[in-house]
């Protein structure tokens, strides 16, 4: 399967780690929207959050019991966005699920 992630997953493409287990991996965004801009995926390929079944939610549930830490880590001390991006309307453009995590700064009030 051709997909960018899973070959950051797999070492083919490099990626700025800033997090990794057996599970998931936290890399530094190739484009950053914010000071601290992170994405945070799971090491199995998920497409989006539409395809999160009773399988495979346990990845998704310990991206966010490891988010904090990965907050930390980035030195994330007054806050920060969660955001993942799902299908065409929301402009998704890497068809494996990611959670973005942006901060460093006041982000603005409105999301949209
Ligand atoms: P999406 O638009 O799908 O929500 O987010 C995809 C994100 O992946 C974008 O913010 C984009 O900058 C980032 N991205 C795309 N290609 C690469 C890459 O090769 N390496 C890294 N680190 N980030 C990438
Ligand atoms: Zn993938």
């Amino acid at each position: 399967m051709d997909c960018l992630f899973c070959s950051i997953v797999n070492g083919e493409i490099p990626s700025e780690k800033v997090y990794e287990d057996d599970k998931i991996l936290a890399f530094k965004d190739i484009n950053p929207q914010a000071p601290v801009h992170i994405l945070v995926i799971p090491k199995i390929h998920i497409q989006s959050a539409d395809f999160i079944t009773d399988n495979n939610s346990s990845y998704i549930a310990y991206i966010f019991e490891k988010i904090p830490e990965i907050a930390k880590i980035c030195g994330l001390k007054n806050g920060y966005r969660i955001v993942s991006n799902c299908g065409p309307d929301a402009c998704q453009s890497v068809l494996h699920i990611h959670f973005h995590i942006l901060g460093g700064t006041q982000l603005p009030d409105k999301m949209a």
